[in-house]
């Protein structure tokens, strides 16, 4: 990355914008290009467009499989495209046009280069955040240490290509792809049951199995129904975030977490709520990039309308830990019909090796009442309590928006798991409660 900041710096000087490439194949550079749009009048001589021609002529091939492009901005979607035409197996960004947003660079809106990958049905491994502070170019935001996801490039065969051009066709048109797949099912496993969890117990209406189609996958709800329910949330559990619930409606995994622990209390402060499976095609782990993809935005859109029409209640998406990234994303991707409030706990706020944060959605899109909750003294890494005014600046169209913070409470075992102040272990009543009165009165 050095060398591509190097080479963006002598494009700068000559006049254009200073983005520099790196071709890198087996540890040996094979290319390097920068920015030449102004220089040589020609509005396609990106930087990684350069380096790819720099490398295809250095190998007198142009199949660059095997190499990584190492770039100090996002490739655009076309630089991103000649990435990808070129078979480089992944991308290393040092940073993220999402950054730049409201600064007065050129805005991509929601791009980035996984949703394109995505659209097309392809996968470009993605590295982000190498050397940012230089790569932001003095942009305000992110003080990111390095590193995110790896799936490995997956070609799919031509006829499934079709199928991804026919997402690609039905977005533009604002057809939802998912409309012509089966209806979601709904199968009732108890009435009149009491949920046990560590922090309290419930009583609730029934306790029902949702499975919810959406662009052929299926998600799988733990619906618990509250009497007299106001709301209906959604929990959204950190970590891995497949929580492998059963036909009979048992929880296999993250009974723990802070939120699908606290479940119960809810109940009691009369909201409902549906603890969220990983869909059935990524169904072990929606870390390293599938929680902030438009697959998970869709999925979680087809929730949000499956619930609002299955019980006529206003649907709250409501998260902790990475479950955050997943609820940031929803409620910014513009395909998807919103939930009607969302709520941010121990919130996702540094960049890091596992996936997304929050701070790298367009998070000026949230328009709808937003509560953050954080522990002062939360001491995970990637959720630090001193970053939470940064996200609250940033959620600048977000009406109307309350931060809560907590103190004390238990801090036991790891500092980013259930039992420390990350989890709000010994808090859960009181934060419910207060999730609970806000979700029924918002206000500044
Ligand atoms: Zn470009």
């Amino acid at each position: 990355m050095g060398i591509a900041l190097e080479e963006g710096r002598k494009g700068g000087i000559e006049g254009n914008p200073p983005v520099g490439s790196v071709i890198v194949r087996d540890g040996e550079v094979i290319g390097i290009g920068r920015n030449r749009v102004n220089s040589d009048t020609d509005p396609t001589a990106h930087a990684e467009v350069d380096a790819i021609r720099d490398a295809c002529r250095k190998t007198g091939s142009t199949n660059l499989s095997g190499a990584v492009c190492y770039t100090s901005m996002e490739p655009c979607p076309m630089s991103c495209w000649a990435i990808e035409a070129a078979g480089c197996e992944g991308v290393v960004l040092g940073s993220r046009h999402a950054y730049f947003r409201g600064v007065g660079k050129r805005d991509y809106d929601h791009y980035r280069v996984e949703s394109l990958m995505e659209l097309a049905g392809r996968s470009l491994g993605t590295l982000t955040n190498i050397k940012t502070e230089e790569c932001n170019y003095g942009a305000p935001r992110m003080d990111c240490e390095r590193v995110t996801s790896t799936p490995l490039r997956q070609p799919l065969p031509g006829i499934l290509s079709l199928f991804g051009l026919c997402i690609v066709l039905s977005t533009v048109l604002n057809i939802h792809a998912e409309a012509a797949s089966t209806e979601p099912t709904v199968s009732i496993v108890a009435e009149n049951a009491k949920i046990v969890t560590d922090v309290a117990t419930s009583r609730v209406r029934t306790v029902e199995v949702h499975d919810v189609p959406s662009r052929g996958a299926c998600t799988r709800l733990l619906v618990e129904t509250s009497d007299q329910a106001a709301a209906i949330a959604v929990l959204f559990s950190g970590g891995k975030g497949a929580t492998r619930i059963s036909e009979q409606g048992r929880i296999g995994r993250g009974k723990n977490n802070f939120l699908i622990r606290s479940r119960t209390l809810f109940h009691n402060n009369s909201i409902s709520t549906a603890v969220i499976d990983a869909p059935t095609d990524q169904p072990h782990d929606l870390r390293s990039g599938f929680r902030g993809s438009v697959k998970h935005a869709k999925d979680i859109g087809a929730v949000v309308v499956h619930l609002c029409q299955t019980f006529n209640l206003p649907v709250w998406l409501i998260s902790t830990s990475r479950g955050t990234n997943s609820v940031a994303n929803a409620a910014t991707y513009h395909g998807v019909i919103g939930p009607d409030g969302i709520v941010l706990t121990a919130s996702m706020l540094v960049s890091n090796k596992k996936g997304d944060q929050v701070l790298e959605f367009p998070l000026d899109k949230i328009t709808g009442p937003t509560l953050i909750a954080h522990h002062e003294d939360d001491a995970c890494h990637v959720t630090p309590p001193h970053k939470v005014p940064e996200l609250v600046a940033r959620l600048t169209n977000a009406r109307p928006i309350k931060t809560l913070l907590y103190r004390n409470g238990l801090a036991q075992g790891n500092p980013c798991k259930a039992r420390h102040y990350h989890g709000f272990n010994g808090l859960e009543e009181t934060i419910v409660r207060d999730i609970a009165n806000w979700i029924k009165a918002p206000s500044d």
